[in-house]
């Protein structure tokens, strides 16, 4: 383990789909800044799709 290495995953909303980036380990996942539901990790392969 590399202790305060931060890593950065995209984290979205399953209500409205805002994505954003956060940054790994941290307390809590964030809120949805635009309806405050929880946020959840998105994968960084998603699926196998490009955007
Ligand atoms: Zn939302």
């Amino acid at each position: 383990m590399n202790r305060g290495r931060k890593e950065p995953v995209q984290v979205v909303c399953p209500k409205c789909r805002f994505t954003e980036i956060v940054y790994l380990p941290m307390e809590d996942l964030p809120r949805c800044p635009e309806c405050n539901t929880p946020m959840l990790i998105q994968e960084l392969l998603d699926e196998g799709k490009s955007y």
